[in-house]
């Protein structure tokens, strides 16, 4: 079972992520939290060129394709290997973030990205994506998130909420959307009661 974790910043996807994961583990599953980008060494290194202030702005295409890398490293050394030993893959962040920030956010061509990062992760599908979702200006908890978004403006990120959101409302029967001002208790019980049924599958 493979289940993602989206949203803009501040929403609580590695809170909710963290907690599903120990609810999970508690019930006697063997899971496997993971995150993009960087969650693999050659992530690393490319989570560092891409999101370091040093590394200034990039062209959007080659911060797409170095996304996509990672993406590429993440399935297939990482997610595809846990899943196949069985175990509830939970990641925080997946394709939908690309076509969030990269898509409507930096304006690249939606399909396009949609093909190739695609074709970079084997088409391999969340069972289940939680979509966090908050307004941006409710976002600007941690002081990173805060530099974030006064880097890209806000307009930006309101483009990749309403994403996020799209990406929902056309596939119901694989998101849940969660109002992430609720509390975390309420938010963690809303997604563990929708993950169980794909639990016994
Ligand atoms: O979730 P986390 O804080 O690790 O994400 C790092 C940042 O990377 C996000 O805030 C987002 O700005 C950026 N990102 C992106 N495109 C992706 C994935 C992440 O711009 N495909």
């Amino acid at each position: 079972v493979f289940v993602c974790f989206e949203g803009g910043e501040g929403g609580g996807k590695s809170t909710q992520s963290r907690l599903l994961r120990d609810r999970l583990a508690e019930e006697g599953y063997a899971v496997r939290l993971t995150h993009e980008p960087g969650d693999t060494p050659v992530g690393k290194d490319l989570r560092r060129i891409v999101l370091s202030p040093e590394t200034g702005a990039l062209a959007h295409k080659t911060e797409f394709l170095l996304y996509a890398a990672d993406k590429a490293e993440h399935v297939e050394t990482l997610v595809l290997p846990a899943l196949d030993r069985g175990e509830v893959v939970l990641t925080d962040r997946y394709v939908d973030s690309t076509l969030a920030y990269q898509g409507a956010g930096r304006a690249l061509d939606r399909d396009e990205l949609e093909e190739v990062s695609r074709w970079a992760t084997g088409d391999l599908r969340p069972h289940l994506t939680v979509v966090l979702d908050l307004e941006p200006e409710a976002g600007l908890g941690r002081f990173e998130e805060r530099d974030r978004i006064e880097g890209e403006g806000l307009a930006f990120h309101q483009r990749v909420r309403q994403s996020f959101l799209d990406l929902a409302a056309h596939d119901p029967e694989h998101y849940l959307v969660v109002d992430a001002r609720r509390s975390i208790d309420e938010i963690a019980a809303l997604i563990a009661e929708r993950v169980a049924p794909l639990l016994v599958q």
